[in-house]
């Protein structure tokens, strides 16, 4: 599905991403695990054209997209859902959803079946239909923009911190829509803080420092590494 070779990215003359690797597989979930600013980010916006890297290739359904544009990224199924969220603020939830299908050739029945399968998805969005996007709760805010990425119909979910400043029982809550996400089909590469959850629901996972791909492996294996979990003490919820 995805092939990132040797992907190198800069932000003026410093590196942020060095030589970096992976592969997902069809219908495979991966995390990419890493303290802040180890180039996560910057990686997942390389795969959908919104950062341009300047060394390195990117295949994708067996095609080299390096240097495709978003646009072209969203109508090849290769969706992101940004950390932060990235909602529009003075829009309703329903319009904010649409604006993940604006730049597909969607018939209006193709879009109120997503839009019914969202509302199945995320009970809280249906109660919230008309409500600003704003004025809602940050775990409310983020299903909202993972609807909003369901939208654009993914063949791979990019996921960048989806827990990121949620309450523990949210961030289960995301978890299990990610595995629900996964089981219909779609793969997802996730890039998250919250390492334990990430690996729990991930098949395998690479591990980034300082712009680089240190370690990969099967998440289960990843999930009981020593050095992976005291590096990440402080960080994570270890136990
Ligand atoms: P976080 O989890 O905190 O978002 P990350 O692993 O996603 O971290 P990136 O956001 O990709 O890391 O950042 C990688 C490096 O690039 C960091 O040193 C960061 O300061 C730098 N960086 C990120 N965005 C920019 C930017 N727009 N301009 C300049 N430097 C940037």
């Amino acid at each position: 599905m995805l092939k990132i070779d040797n992907l190198s990215l800069a932000y003026g003359s410093r590196i942020a991403v060095d030589r970096a690797s992976l592969t997902v597989g069809a219908g495979e979930c991966v995390a990419l695990v890493g303290a802040n600013g180890a180039g996560k980010s910057t990686l997942l916006k390389a795969v959908v054209g919104i950062q341009k890297s300047f060394g390195g290739s990117i295949q994708y359904e067996g095609r080299d997209v390096t240097g495709w544009t978003p646009e072209e990224a969203v109508r090849g199924g290769a969706i992101l859902c940004p950390e932060g969220r990235h909602l529009f603020p003075e829009m309703s939830v329903r319009d904010n959803l649409l604006l993940g299908a604006t730049r597909l050739t969607l018939t209006k029945a193709q879009i109120s079946e997503k839009l019914d399968e969202i509302e199945t998805l995320f009970p809280v969005v249906r109660e919230r239909w008309s409500q600003l996007a704003g004025t809602l709760s940050g775990g409310e805010q983020q299903m909202v923009a993972l609807g909003r990425a369901l939208m654009s119909r993914p063949k791979l979910l990019i996921l960048d911190e989806p827990s990121l400043g949620l309450a523990p029982l949210l961030v289960e809550r995301v978890f299990e829509i990610v595995v629900t996400i996964m089981k219909s089909g779609c793969a997802v590469l996730i890039a998250e803080q919250n390492v334990q959850s990430a690996l729990g629901v991930a098949h395998r996972a690479y591990v980034m420092e300082a712009g680089r791909i240190v370690k990969s492996g099967p998440a289960a294996k990843l999930r009981t590494d020593p050095a992976l979990l005291s590096a990440f003490i402080g960080i994570d919820e270890v136990s």
